[in-house]
């Protein structure tokens, strides 16, 4: 099914071939990140096409972009990194281990791109390393600057490395943790950090691994703020376009394993590369992400997927058993829109994070609630939605057990804790 060759119309973001082949077509969903609030649950809401395609010629693995940047990261924006625990004790190991790697201190600058509320700045700013945010979610860059972590409210890309080049405000470590995959205008983005960046120093990207996406069946980790689904190989090709090298790359356990590139300038030549890139490369090659066969049995294990979940629900839920949800991340609207789940199968599920408590599910419209909430309602079940936090959920929510409630994970197929 997915072998056909579509007429997509659309055009790789990276090198401009029509994209003609097909990874997995989610349906209609809506931006995963636009909460519903109660005095709007009876207005119309958008859908947009959740269709990703395969570049045949230089791997890169993209949805088509429906909607403006501006749209999406708008004030109402939920996403506030600073209330997961174990996303900030990982960007404060990120901080010790940069220091010491590249000697960072108060001479140095540290620019991050999508510094959201100042979550990673604020360790670097603890250690007397200066800093500069570059975040255009408004509410996201208030909360940074209330830090006193100066931010640009703007996009990143040539504009805006331009113009702080030329004010003399290069970065020596210049980093983006999951932004690489959200830009809509890649090469844009991609030309503006060789031009941010001072010479000698260094860039580091993090973004989820394509080869787990594949792997590991994660595709609820699919939705429209997420343009660009990243592999090395391809990393490689566009960066080596825009005049920079990867010369490092560390795999890491986070969003369900990402990767973590090194990057320079070309003609740096300080920084040989190591032996792990090539390593990697090879086992890409290896698993077949250069082999369109690979991409094209996934839609059909995605299919198979949704199938299970919803076999699992429908049956708790005629047995008299109550589901509530954990989270409310994106991945969880994906899920949740694609397989039809509503409230007639999970109940409502709750967010640590004040800003969508009171909430509800885009599309869905399953309520979001305060944890604490849980206790009293006593489900027998306990999805958990963002799976990637899952060990951090299970040990903060081991008082379900005291009713005989279980936790459900729902990716790559549907399981239930022991
Ligand atoms: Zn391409």
């Amino acid at each position: 099914m997915n072998s056909k060759p579509s007429t997509s119309n659309h055009r790789c973001r990276f090198c401009s071939t029509e994209l003609e082949h097909v990874l997995c077509d989610l349906g209609l969903s809506p931006i995963s990140n636009a909460f519903v609030r109660a005095d709007r649950l009876a207005e119309p809401e958008l859908f947009f096409p959740l269709r990703v395609f395969i570049c045949h010629i230089c791997w890169l693995v993209q949805l088509p972009e429906h909607k403006s940047p501006g749209q999406i990261f708008d004030h109402d924006y939920a996403y506030f990194s600073s209330y997961s625990q174990s996303w900030l004790a990982h960007a404060r190991d990120y901080t010790d281990a940069m220091i010491d790697r590249w000697g960072l201190d108060a001479g140095s600058l540290v620019v991050e791109i999508a510094s959201n509320d100042g979550y990673l700045l604020q360790y670097f700013k603890q250690r007397g390393v200066p800093v500069l945010g570059i975040e255009p979610a408004g509410g996201c860059a208030t909360v940074a600057r209330s830090k006193g972590i100066e931010t640009e409210g703007k996009f990143f890309g040539v504009s805006i490395a331009r113009e702080l080049a030329a004010a003399g405000r290069q970065a020596d470590l210049l980093l983006g943790n999951n932004v690489l995959a959200h830009v809509p205008d890649l090469n844009d983005f991609v030309a503006g950090l060789p031009i941010l960046l001072k010479p000698g120093g260094v860039v580091t990207m993090e973004f989820p691994h394509l080869l787990n996406l594949i792997r590991h069946n994660q595709f609820d980790t699919i939705y429209h703020e997420h343009y660009s689904y990243l592999s090395l190989l391809a990393v490689e090709r566009v960066f080596a376009a825009h005049g920079m090298v990867l010369f490092d790359v560390q795999e890491l356990q986070t969003h369900g394993g990402s990767l973590r590139v090194f990057a320079r300038h070309t003609a740096d030549a300080s920084k040989p590369v190591k032996p792990a890139v090539e390593a990697l490369r090879a086992i890409e090659i290896s698993l077949g992400l250069q082999n369109l066969e690979v991409y094209q049995a996934f839609g059909e294990r995605v299919r198979e997927s949704k199938f299970k979940l919803l076999e699992f629900l429908i049956r708790a839920v005629r047995e008299g058993k109550k589901v509530w949800g954990y989270g409310a991340p994106a991945k969880g609207n994906t899920l949740l829109n694609y397989c039809g789940i509503r409230t007639d199968l999970i109940e409502a599920t709750v967010d640590r994070s004040p800003h969508k408590q009171g909430m509800f599910l885009p599309g869905t419209h399953i309520p979001v609630l305060d944890p604490e909430s849980i206790a009293l309602a006593r489900p027998d079940y306990l999805m958990i939605l963002p799976w990637n936090l899952q060990d951090e959920i299970v040990a903060q929510m081991a008082h379900i057990r005291d009713w005989g409630g279980k936790f459900v994970i729902p990716i790559p197929e549907v399981r239930v804790l022991i």
